[in-house]
């Protein structure tokens, strides 16, 4: 029996939509820098939960409070919906013995461990570090495709979510695809609220790292993260959001303003990346992130090159700098 009194008292408890409705919010620790990762309990005509934390023995227990305090229990959990397929939200999957698992197809394909899938991971960042201008010795030891598989579950998705679709057993509740940060991100708007279920798109301290990530069909072009991720902004924007629940840190009610700000610290950051070009030298994605990020480059090599990358595609997109590729290296110049 669903117990809905119980959520009702709870502290962590809000509604979403009528009066029926109610978010019962999870934060799990995760062992990552970034720290907790909330989770979202959601209880409409079904009981849904909204990201399951990386797979490890203190995000279990987590869940386990989290869902006792609510009222419930593992086995109580109809629908398990995911964000995106990042470890800090898609480890538990295996956990709910009567669960759907819903997410976007993109994030089945982590789930599912499929060796060919990660292999292809692996030879896109060989050919995208190579392309950037590493040299062949450190290629290797900077792919790191696999080392972070134990905490994604292995529980694959009974269900593929698309962009538009509704969350069934909450009517109103759309998946909207909004892509940059991840190549499977999922927000999920309540029409009749206006609240929203953020995942990692918006965040109240943390701006999302744009990374790079090989294209769910192969040959395709690598896709423009930075870019992307603006425009799932944009997105996010144009809706009328009363409250977001968000992947981490608290719940957001005033979001223009937080936009805003991520958009011209973006523009910042990039300007200064354009100063530090001189008017006729081309260089590297490597070099680029040598100079932006001097003193952490070496230690967080995937994140400050994928922020760079992200730089330099917007500037692209700004008629700043252009590329070209010599000897099979991406080489960048400015236009003016
Ligand atoms: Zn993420
Ligand atoms: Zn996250």
């Amino acid at each position: 029996m669903l117990k809905k009194s119980k959520m009702n008292t709870d502290s962590n408890c809000t509604n979403m939509g009528d009066e029926e409705v109610k978010v019962h919010k999870i934060e799990i620790p995760t062992p990552y820098k970034v720290g907790d990762v909330n989770a979202f309990l959601v209880k409409g005509e079904a009981l849904t939960i909204f990201d399951v934390g990386p797979k490890t023995q203190e995000a279990y227990g987590a869940i386990e409070q989290g869902l006792k305090t609510a009222g419930y229990t593992w086995q109580d959990v109809e629908q398990v919906v995911l964000t995106h397929h990042h470890p800090d939200h898609a480890g538990w999957t295996d956990a709910f013995p009567h669960a759907e698992i819903m997410g976007h197809e993109y994030n089945d394909l982590w789930l599912k461990h499929d060796e060919d899938f990660l292999t292809y991971h692996e030879d896109f960042y060989r050919q995208n570090l190579f392309e950037s201008g590493l040299p062949g010795g450190i290629i290797e030891k900077s792919i790191q495709v696999r080392r972070e598989m134990a905490w994604v579950g292995s529980q694959p998705l009974t269900k593929i979510i698309n962009d538009g679709d509704e969350i069934p057993g909450h009517p109103g509740l759309k998946a909207i695809e909004t892509l940059g940060h991840a190549r499977s991100h999922f927000i999920f708007y309540d029409e009749a609220s206006h609240e929203v279920i953020g995942g990692d798109l918006l965040l109240e301290k943390i701006t999302p790292n744009p990374l790079i990530e090989p294209p769910l069909k192969q040959g395709e072009p690598r896709a423009k993260s930075q870019l992307e991720y603006n425009a799932s902004l944009e997105i996010l924007r144009a809706l009328p959001v009363s409250t977001m629940y968000t992947g981490h840190g608290a719940n957001l009610t005033n979001i223009i303003p937080l936009i805003d700000a991520r958009k011209v610290r973006l523009h910042d950051q990039a300007l200064a990346l354009y100063e530090m070009m001189t008017k006729t030298e081309e260089i590297t994605p490597l070099e680029a992130t040598k100079r932006m990020y001097p003193r952490v480059y070496e230690h967080q090599f995937g994140l400050t090159l994928s922020k760079t990358v992200g730089l330099l595609d917007y500037l692209e997109s700004l008629h700043k700098v252009t590329t070209f590729k010599r000897g099979g290296i991406i080489h960048y110049i400015r236009i003016t």
